[in-house]
């Protein structure tokens, strides 16, 4: 999709880290963008950040584990700025913890946010893009734990393996309807990630270890906004799969020529 001016972008979980980097990235391409998120403050909050830089943008509630909900935020949507044509499904949390100690109410969880708010949205979305037959654009964030296996991350990673599987089977499917979908696969980026996330130990202290964590992304300090920028170079270059940073990179090429090595390095206690 060369054009992103003038279009309406919709973004998923925008009220903070990667979606709200992505919200004003696209903003400032020109979009007008719908800022949906679980929490309509922060969503707000980054709508006036939006127009206080002089672009356009709505904010609107959206719970992306709740598919009726998100039939109502589209409607919203529709009614407020108009028919989206890129949908950015960036909502989603963390899960830690070994498979042995992670809740099934845990994993519901999860899925119910980073698997299935995806189909959720793409499910009501999808209609009224194909419908207005203008080209449109699909962006998942996955994550480099999409195609790297790691402990300690086992939900995470199922839901994350789930979102690049689609994202490259349904781009085979709208590529009939001059629709793009695009994986971002970021690795480490400093965000709410890890304070917000859920950490589960039947060992560990679990806020000693999340402080730990959070500090590894404090130091790692990779910023949102190179994330964004990717989202916005996979919307126009029609990109199907994005590793971003580094590790993401590293990881990506083992898996092709080494997957030995990354089957070793899983193992590792690497966090
Ligand atoms: P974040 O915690 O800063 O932001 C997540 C946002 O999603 C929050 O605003 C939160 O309110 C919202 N959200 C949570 N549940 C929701 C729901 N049910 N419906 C709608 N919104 C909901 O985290 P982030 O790092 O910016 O994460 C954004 C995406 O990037 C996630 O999908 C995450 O898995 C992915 N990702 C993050 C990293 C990283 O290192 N931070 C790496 C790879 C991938």
């Amino acid at each position: 999709m060369k054009k992103i001016e003038g279009s309406i972008a919709a973004v998923t979980g925008a009220g903070s880290g990667i979606g709200r980097a992505s919200a004003l990235a696209l903003a400032a391409e020109g979009a007008r963008v719908a800022v949906t998120d679980l929490n309509p403050a922060s969503a707000r909050e980054t709508a006036e950040l939006i127009t206080a830089r002089g672009g356009e943008a709505q904010s609107f509630a959206m719970d992306v584990s709740d598919p009726g909900h998100v039939r109502e935020a589209l409607a919203n949507i529709q009614h407020g700025l108009g028919n989206p044509s890129v949908l950015v499904n960036n909502a989603g949390i963390a899960v830690g913890g070994y498979f042995l100690d992670t809740s099934l109410e845990s994993w519901q969880k999860i899925m119910s946010i980073n698997l299935m708010g995806v189909v959720h949205c793409c499910q009501a979305f999808l209609p009224v893009m194909v419908l207005a037959g203008r080209p449109g654009h699909v962006v998942n964030i996955a994550s480099m734990l999409g195609y790297t296996p790691m402990r300690g991350v086992t939900a995470y990673c199922a839901t994350k393996f789930g979102v690049l599987g689609f994202s490259e089977s349904l781009r085979a499917e709208l590529g009939d309807h001059a629709i793009g979908v695009s994986a971002i696969c970021p690795g480490m980026i400093r965000t709410n990630i890890i304070s917000a996330g859920i950490l589960e130990s039947s060992e560990l202290d679990v806020e000693a270890k999340r402080s730990e964590i959070d500090a590894l992304y404090e130091r790692r300090n990779y910023p949102p906004a190179k994330v964004a920028r990717a989202v916005v170079s996979a919307i126009r270059r029609n990109r199907a799969v994005v590793p971003v940073t580094p590790e993401a990179w590293a990881a990506y090429y083992l898996k092709r020529w080494m997957p030995g090595v990354v089957g070793w390095l899983a193992r590792k206690e690497l966090v």
